[in-house]
């Protein structure tokens, strides 16, 4: 947690502005103002970001750049609307294009006022950003120790953006090991997570209506395929993970067998099947300079 406080990252998006808005934020993040000094740090890939900034307005063009930057951000998040038109639309709210504010397609934490907005202001903004982090940071650390309210069941289509956002969570340690570009669940994107939706059966675990795991899989020639199991890091350790794999092997009741694959430097993961029943039975070359290790399990 300190060093979030210490160092959030921030990521800025222009949903429609005139320019003036984000004049005054590039201003804080450049040496004028200098918001680097004080431990933020601008960053281009929203799977890197604590603090989403948004200045103009939301248009026709601009939603879906919004809602996708945000479902791929991990959580706890914020966001922080600069400027009139990013609070309520501004001066372009009687548009034929726009919707209002950034509030019409995101939750939106923080409000920042003005036309433009001022960096003193927007630095403040940024400042309120981190106490709503810290706030729902310790929210969803009290939530790991509600394991027993954990619920289990069918994921439907309407959870593919918040299943998005965990798989960006949970596979943050594969993208350091392989690289981002070789982690499936880092690339895939909400529409073709939503056809997999519908191919596939998930499981979901959630606390208190939050999601905090799914595990996805499919039947193919007497086999349940364990695609993947992802579990949310402040539930690491609780037995959700356990609990999503018993029941994704439920859901698919007339295997002989289940298989699982895993790159062969997830070393905990492999620990993990291995406690699960799951035994070692072949490596092979998945991609250059990557290998893949496959653990099978007979049904009892
Ligand atoms: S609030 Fe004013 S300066 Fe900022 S984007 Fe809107 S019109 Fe431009």
């Amino acid at each position: 947690m300190f060093g979030l406080k210490q160092s959030p990252w921030v990521i800025h998006y222009d949903a429609s502005s005139c320019n003036g808005c984000d004049i005054e934020t590039l201003a804080c993040l450049t040496p004028g103002f200098d918001v680097e000094r004080l431990g933020v740090l601008n960053t281009g890939d929203p799977k890197h970001a604590d603090i989403f900034l948004v200045t103009g307005a939301a248009n026709e063009q601009s939603h879906a750049v919004i809602r996708n930057i945000y479902d791929q951000m991990p959580e706890p998040k914020v966001v922080v609307a600069i400027g009139a038109c990013a609070c309520t639309g501004g001066i372009f709210r009687e548009c034929y294009n726009i919707s209002g504010g950034v509030d019409t397609v995101i939750p939106v934490d923080v409000f920042v006022p003005g036309c433009a907005a001022r960096p003193e202001a927007i630095i403040d903004g940024v400042v309120q950003a981190l106490a709503a982090l810290m706030d729902r940071r310790k929210a969803m650390k009290a939530l790991g120790k509600n394991v027993d309210q954990v619920l289990y069941s069918r994921a439907e289509s309407a959870d593919a953006a918040r299943i998005l956002s965990l798989q960006k969570t949970a596979h943050q340690q594969e993208g350091t090991i392989y690289g981002e570009e070789h982690v499936p669940g880092l690339v895939q994107t909400l529409p073709a997570l939503e056809v997999e939706l519908t191919q596939r059966v998930f499981i979901k675990a959630t606390v208190n209506g939050r999601l905090v795991g799914v595990a996805r899989g499919y039947a193919q020639d007497r086999t349940g395929f364990i695609s993947d199991v992802i579990v949310h890091p402040y539930f690491h350790r609780c037995g959700v993970g356990r609990r999503l794999l018993e029941e994704l092997e439920k859901a698919l009741p007339d295997m002989n067998r289940f298989e699982a694959s895993i790159g062969d430097k997830c070393v905990e993961s492999a620990a993990w099947l291995q406690r699960q029943g799951y035994e070692l039975y072949k490596t092979d070359s998945w991609r250059p300079a990557i290998a893949r290790v496959y653990f099978q399990k007979e049904r009892k």
